[in-house]
This record gives structure tokens, sequence and C-alpha cells, in this order.
């Protein structure tokens, strides 16, 4: 391995940055020549290749989203754009790729390792939907800019007894609003994993007014519902009054939290490694405070784990 490459893909999440940045540092660290993708995977196919140095990759640790920009690319999942995509790195002498994305661009990696391409991927979403892994780089950032809402919103929430609902991300995985909504002390969380029932948490709303509790706060993941349906639900069956706040793409954006940075740090210096040690489709993976590789073509095989204590706790502690 002489000359390596790195691409960020699919949605962006803050921490990509301090991945890049761990990369190319080991990757010259180690004597080799550095190139970044721009766009993605479609960047690849269109050529959009810049050398990177130690500089060129200075303050950036910082910020959320990606110096190297991302894209979705429909041309990449034909087999005649891979092609393309293979030809541009046969030109810039690329012997293999690290890269930085969710499920999605994990299946372009398979692809691309069933062709014959080194590949290593590093899991970055703020989903934390990635099987095999505990964490994915800007999870943690994410929840945390969630929880600085609650916090905020609680205070308002307290201050004219009201009842909140909030809106976050999560269309078919429910682990920031659980959680944020463990961490933040919500009164009800609902995610896609666990069927809500409506009914009995707008009842249990009615009671604890009743009982003297004067506000609430009720996290929706996206994919659940959203929090005006929500919002409907409740007024329908217990005639309350609620307030809903969509926190949207601010989840997405902001300085990478110091979890996500080191995150970041060991998983790009792990992906070096594995290319430099001749390992390919793997992904990295950070399980129990361990850096690990796992195979690509099994974590696609698998469903993200459903963390069952957290939510349990956090009902038992919502009463
Ligand atoms: P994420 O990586 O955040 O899950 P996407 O699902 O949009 O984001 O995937 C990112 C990119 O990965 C897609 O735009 C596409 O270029 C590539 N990709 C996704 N699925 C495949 C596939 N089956 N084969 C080849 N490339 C794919």
């Amino acid at each position: 391995m002489k000359c390596l490459g790195v691409l960020t893909s699919g949605g962006d999440a803050p921490g990509m940055n301090a991945a890049i940045r761990s990369v190319v540092r080991t990757g010259i660290y180690n004597g080799i020549e550095m190139k970044g993708i721009l766009y993605g995977y479609q960047g690849l196919i269109e050529n959009q290749i810049i050398p990177l140095d130690m500089r060129s990759v200075g303050d950036i640790i910082q910020r959320g989203g990606t110096m190297l920009k991302t894209s979705r690319s429909e041309a990449f999942k034909t087999k005649e754009g891979r092609m393309q995509a293979y030809r541009v790195m046969r030109e810039h002498h690329l012997d293999g790729l690290i890269v930085i994305g969710g499920d999605g661009t994990y299946r372009g990696a398979l692809a691309m390792t069933q062709e014959g391409e080194s590949v290593v991927c590093i899991p970055g979403t703020i989903d934390n939907d990635i099987p095999g892994t505990q964490y994915t780089i800007g999870f943690d950032t994410a929840v945390n800019t969630v929880l600085d809402a609650m916090n905020k919103i609680r205070d308002t929430a307290t201050s004219h007894e009201r009842i909140f609902i909030i809106e976050v991300m999560g269309r078919s995985c429910g682990k920031i609003a659980l959680q944020a909504g463990l961490a933040g002390g919500a009164e009800a969380i609902l995610i896609p994993e666990i069927q809500p029932n409506l009914n009995q948490i707008a009842l249990s709303l009615q009671n604890s007014m009743l009982k003297g509790k004067k506000f609430s706060i009720l996290l929706v993941a996206e994919g659940v519902m959203s929090g005006e349906q929500l919002q409907s639900k409740i007024k329908e069956i217990t005639g309350l009054p609620t307030w809903v706040t969509v926190l949207g793409h601010i989840q997405r954006g902001g300085t990478p939290t110091a979890f996500d940075r080191s995150l970041a740090a060991h998983m790009g210096s792990e992906a070096v490694e594995a290319l430099l040690n001749h390992k390919k489709g793997k992904m990295v993976t950070w399980n129990c405070h361990q850096i690990g590789l796992k195979d690509i073509s099994d974590m696609l095989s698998m469903s993200p784990e459903f963390d069952q204590n957290s939510y349990d706790l956090a009902v038992r502690l919502s009463l």
C-alpha cells in the first residue's frame, strides 16, 4: 500500500472531520500518500480528488459536517458507475479506500470488496444504527444536542406548567430518543422499536396532572409519528393541550463531543492500520471500550441491537 483515499458518504455526522484527520495523519505517519475524495462515491466517479497532507486536516477536529463534503450517488449503485470509479482509483494510484458513513455507504463498500477493491469502513452516523458496534461517530453529539434542547424546553415547561412534545430524528432506529430521554428524564419515549400504547401514554399524563405533576416532556422519534400527530392524539384522548418542538437538522450539526472526537481518532487510526495489514471488506467497531474489526458482510446481515434495559429503566424512572 503506497497511496490511500478517504471519503465521507450519505448523511453527515459530527466527528467525521476528526475521523478524516486521524485517517490522514495515521497514513502519513506510516509513509503513505493520502488523497481525499470529495462528495462521496459520486466524487470518485467524477474524479474529484485532492491531495491531503498533515496541514490540510488542521483546525477541523472541532468542526461538525465534513470537509470532504458528502452526497448520495445513484450512479454508484450501478456496475457501470462503480467501474468508472475503479478507473479513477487506478488513475490516482489509490491502493485502498477508507469510507466513512452509514449502512448505505457500507452496501457500496461491500460491492467494491466483492469486485476486488480494498475498502475499510468507519461508522459515521448520528442514528447509531449500525449492527456490530455499540457506538457510531456522531451519535453522542446528537444525543447531547437533544439533551441541551430538552433542558431549555424544560425551563418553559416548568414555568408555564405545560406538556411539551419534542420530535427527534430516528426513522427506523430510536436510539437518539431513548438515550436522550433516559438522560433527560422524559416522561415518555416513543421509538420505532416499541409499538406505542397511545391511550396509556395519554391517560398516564392525565393522571400525573391530577396527582399534581404540572409539566411533562415527551420525546417522539420521527419514525413513529410526527410531533403534531402525537399532539392531536393526546388532545383527542384527554383534551389536554400540548406544545410541539421539532428539532430537525440541528441534531446533525455542531461541534463534536469529546467522546465522538476520541472515537473518531481511534477508528480512523484502526482503519488505516487494517488496510496496511491487508485486511479488506472490514468495518471498524467500538465495543466495551475496545476497538475492533468485523466483516462488512456480517454486519449487513444483522439488525441493530435494541437496548431493552435502558428502555425499561427510562419507563420506571419516568413515573
Ligand atoms: P448512509 O451511508 O448515511 O446510510 P445512504 O443510504 O444514502 O447513506 O448511502 C450512501 C451511498 O452509498 C448511496 O448514495 C450510494 O451511492 C451508496 N450505496 C447505497 N446502497 C448501495 C448498494 N446497494 N450498492 C452500491 N452502492 C450503494
